[in-house]
């Protein structure tokens, strides 16, 4: 088990039992909240997968929605946006969730559990992963790295040179860290040569849908129309091949977004309103991206930058948490308590700049 994930989990655990969690979800309760899941894992990880940090432990997704069903108001996201675009109230303590991508995972572990808890749920899919056309370019650096013979990969990046450690899986998982770093970096047209580049270096052929690990696998569009007509779910766009969108030039950004779409609306008979950057990051998108989405119909457009949804929040760059690996981290992520702490902090430090 990581470090860092024992350390975040240990400082939310204290959060909470000190008392700050519950002073800050009864003074913070007009603030909302949304939180980013992507895949689940049940049981034990696979180790022909590298990167874990986007599959959650199920039983973690399980206790948390037992905690938001019992002490938070679970709403929308839709509803979200029509009171916060129009004014509207919400009620105290509001929660929304979410998960990016578009994985098997998504239906078969998370939909099962937002029924038993009477949850609502918005999936933002990757309309050519579901179609079964190209897998994320992630998935096959991560299968390049796992299934590559040899122990060292010496590599020429963003004028940068790697060495990549493959003996052990530890050492994988590094380099693949590092890796992913350097990629996210390129040029979205440069992206998927870069990646053959490296599987032919590995001497790994490109994976096919079917060598995908479970964790790794997309939902199919029969499994998203079921969520989407259950009621729980709302099916959301998140591109049509998950590109960083400030590294596409206009012609394809704008092809992304719309092909996303009309896929979505083929699909599950809908426009979809809703739409979730890939990566997310306040760099992973520019104000020509957000003019896009907003022509090509959409109403709402999530970030993965952190934060709760102030009153006044763009409705294109609406903040959002990332998936939260324990049920003391989401209680100390929506209750507000994190913030809180930050807010003391800042006040503390502003005190004694001040003696
Ligand atoms: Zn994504």
């Amino acid at each position: 088990m990581p470090f860092s994930f024992i350390s975040r989990s240990i400082k939310a655990a204290a959060l909470v039992c000190s008392g700050l969690a519950c002073y800050a979800r009864a003074r913070r309760s007009k603030e909302a909240t949304i939180l980013t899941f992507h895949g689940l894992r049940g049981g034990k990880s696979d180790p022909q997968v590298l990167d874990y940090s986007l599959h959650l432990p199920v039983e973690v997704f399980r206790q948390t929605c037992a905690m938001l069903a019992k002490e938070y108001q679970v709403i929308s996201l839709a509803d979200l946006v029509e009171a916060r675009s129009k004014g509207g109230s919400l009620p105290d303590n509001a929660v929304v969730i979410t998960f990016d991508d578009g994985y098997a995972s998504n239906y078969e572990l998370a939909f099962p559990i937002l029924k038993e808890f009477d949850l609502h749920a918005t999936i933002f899919v990757t309309t050519g992963f579901l179609d079964r056309e190209e897998m994320f370019w992630f998935q096959r650096v991560d299968l390049a790295l796992g299934r590559a013979k040899r122990e060292l990969l010496d590599w020429k990046i963003n004028g940068r040179k790697l060495r990549l450690y493959l003996g052990t899986y530890a050492l994988r998982q590094q380099s693949l860290d590092q890796l992913l770093v350097e990629l996210k970096e390129l040029p979205d047209a440069d992206l998927l040569g870069e990646v053959s580049r490296l599987e032919a270096a590995l001497e790994v052929s490109e994976p096919g849908f079917d060598d995908l690990p479970a964790a790794m696998r997309p939902m199919t569009w029969e499994m998203a129309c079921e969520m989407s007509f259950s009621g729980h779910v709302d099916i959301g766009g998140h591109t049509h091949t998950h590109p960083i969108l400030a590294r596409c030039d206009t012609m394809s950004m704008r092809a992304e977004i719309a092909t996303c779409r009309d896929r979505i609306h083929a699909e599950i008979g809908e426009l979809p309103t809703l739409f979730a950057y890939p990566n997310g990051g306040s760099e992973d998108f520019t104000r020509e991206t957000l003019m896009l989405v907003r022509e090509a119909g959409f109403k709402a457009a999530c970030t993965t930058v952190s934060g709760r949804v102030p009153d006044n929040a763009s409705m294109f760059q609406l903040p959002r948490y990332g998936s939260p690996e324990s049920v003391w981290e989401a209680k100390a992520t929506v209750s507000g308590a994190f913030e809180t702490l930050k807010d003391w902090r800042q006040r503390c430090q502003k005190v004694r700049s001040m003696l």
